[in-house]
């Protein structure tokens, strides 16, 4: 078995530069040289896993299919690389504290003194080793999150150190990312930022072998050679990200760059075949060129910070590429709907998506956002509490139960049409005990779900603790809302939809984590064919 090789990605100047983009954008390339990749992530905060923040805090938790919680990058990961990732690709100095201290309470460490250096860095090196001793990987990327001069990052960026020492320098490359501002009074690029921020990995012991540099305006030769001369680099090594319109032009990019090519130069590896980009290069040709536009109005509540629903934006986009349409979304936060402003606020649009959350606030317009899509006959699709809004509106305004409500959001209604799952009622503990991952759900023939999916069952992730009601079921279907789509194993329904309408479509669980950009996901491209149908 070929020893398994790594790449750590870290990150100077300020956060947000898109390490994320660039572990996954190597991560495509390196594999579309023939290598077996996958990516971690570590995150240096101190809860479990993202499961219980806000997504103010850091954006959509992203779920992967063994249940596991995790940051929005993983989501980027199985985009770009078409992999499934799982608990081992996301690990948080939480994981990290809380396995050392087990440890020490079972007595492993029995009159030892537990230190920072060594038992945690021990447990950092343990859990980044993981994941290629569980599968036979050529290459693991690993992005440190945070940035470096961080307190808190500190402990990652020694055990790369002490990694790279234990591997062998020919078996771990070191790329640090960072940003050149532009000044624009005087029209020059600044690389003082990435020079300090050099200096501070070499403080820490490190020296980066490659440099991304996040830029507004193209970085010249005599920069980079600059910018190698400083801190110690090849000068190709030193590789320019300038900012594009879409993420997905990315890779491209970086392979304009060599960024694999000098990968492989600092792990003495040879490309195991000639670089194929071509089905990549199809999809961004399509979603720059795109000849239809639609515009999509996503309800929900956490719409300040649009990464809280990046999967589902993501996912609009590969299907709209698929559709030749560019969909354009509008966030509209659901607190602002009121009965009297519900048509003016949403006329604008060709469909309405009501996004997953938790909690009643902001409920009553995502209810009001539904009633107004079944009843103008515009496009819907209702994720999670989606759907869960879907079906209290059907409930009160179709059915008549003018107090039907999720026993979420009120406990004192007399028509739980949505309730808390069996498995539930007895947990107390929020972290990590939600139904989560996937699960199969097997379709009903003739349904717009069967018929965008071509196939009888399916496995799709979850994130929940309510759930249809199945006392209503009859009364449901009967009045023209139908199971769709059932868990064969717990009888659960995992879809809705209405008959007479275009497209109704409500799921439980979260198409939006399965798809890629060499998948698109069935649900969400039919759903943009819809709109356009319907537009036309
Ligand atoms: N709050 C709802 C539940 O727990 C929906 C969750 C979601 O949208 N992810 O069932």
């Amino acid at each position: 078995m070929a020893k398994t090789k790594y790449v750590f990605v870290t990150g100077g100047v300020t956060s947000s530069l898109g390490k994320g983009i660039i572990s996954a954008s190597l991560g495509r390339l390196l594999q579309a040289r023939g290598f077996n990749v996958t990516i971690q992530k570590l995150d240096p905060y101190i809860n479990i896993d993202p499961g219980t923040l806000n997504p103010y805090e850091h954006g959509e938790c992203y779920v992967t299919d063994d249940g596991a919680e995790t940051d929005l990058d993983l989501g980027h990961y199985e985009r770009f690389l078409d992999i499934q990732t799982s608990q081992e690709n996301n690990v948080t100095t939480g994981r990290i504290y809380q396995s050392v201290i087990n440890k020490e309470r079972r007595g492993d460490y029995l009159g030892k003194t537990v230190q920072v250096i060594p038992h945690i860095t021990d447990e950092i090196k343990r859990r980044i080793t993981l994941l290629g001793k569980k599968r036979n990987y050529d290459i693991i990327i690993t992005e440190i999150g945070g940035t470096v001069g961080d307190i808190e990052s500190l402990p990652y960026i020694e055990a790369v150190r002490q990694l790279r020492w234990d591997l062998g320098h020919d078996n771990a490359a070191i790329i640090h990312l960072t940003l050149v501002p532009y000044l624009s009074a005087s029209g020059e690029l600044k690389t003082k930022p990435t020079q300090h921020s050099v200096k501070v990995l070499l403080e820490n012991g490190i020296q980066p072998d490659v440099l991304v540099l996040r830029t507004e305006h193209d970085i010249n030769k005599d920069i980079r050679k600059k910018v190698a001369l400083f801190c110690n680099v090849q000068f190709d090594a030193v590789i320019q990200s300038i900012d594009v319109s879409t993420i997905y032009e990315v890779p491209l990019l970086m392979k304009e760059e060599n960024l694999d090519k000098t990968i492989l130069k600092v792990l003495k590896l040879e490309p195991k075949q000639s670089l194929d980009l071509k089905p990549w290069r199809s999809f961004v040709t399509k979603l720059k060129s795109a000849k239809n536009v639609v515009e999509v109005a996503l309800v929900g509540k956490y719409v300040e910070l649009a990464d809280s629903y990046k999967s589902i934006m993501e996912s609009l986009i590969h299907a709209g590429a698929m559709n030749d349409t560019k969909v354009i979304i509008h966030c509209i936060h659901s607190e602002t709907i009121t009965k009297e402003n519900v048509k003016a606020e949403l006329q604008g649009y060709e469909a309405v998506l009501v996004a997953p959350g938790f909690g009643d606030r902001g409920i009553d317009g995502k209810i009001l956002a539904v009633q107004y899509a079944r009843e103008n006959k515009v496009p819907f699709f209702g994720i999670c509490l989606g759907l869960q809004c879907a079906v209290v509106e059907f409930a009160r305004n179709v059915l008549g139960y003018k107090d039907a409500h999720s026993s979420e959001m009120s406990n004192i209604t007399k028509h739980p049409v949505i309730d808390l799952m069996e498995e539930q009622k007895g947990v107390t503990e929020k972290g990590g005990t939600m139904r989560l991952g996937g699960y199969a759900c097997e379709l009903i023939e003739d349904s717009i779900s069967y018929k965008a999916y071509d196939t009888k069952t399916v496995r799709e992730r979850h994130r929940h603790r309510y759930e249809f009601n199945n006392d209503y079921l009859r009364e449901f279907e009967e009045r023209g809302m139908l199971a769709a789509g059932i868990n064969p194993e717990s009888g659960l329904v995992e879809i809705m939809e209405q008959v007479d309408h275009p497209w109704f479509v409500g799921t439980q669980f979260h198409p939006e984590y399965r798809s890629t950009v060499l998948n698109p996901h069935p649900l969400f491209v039919s759903y943009v064919k819809a709109i356009l149908k319907n537009k036309k």
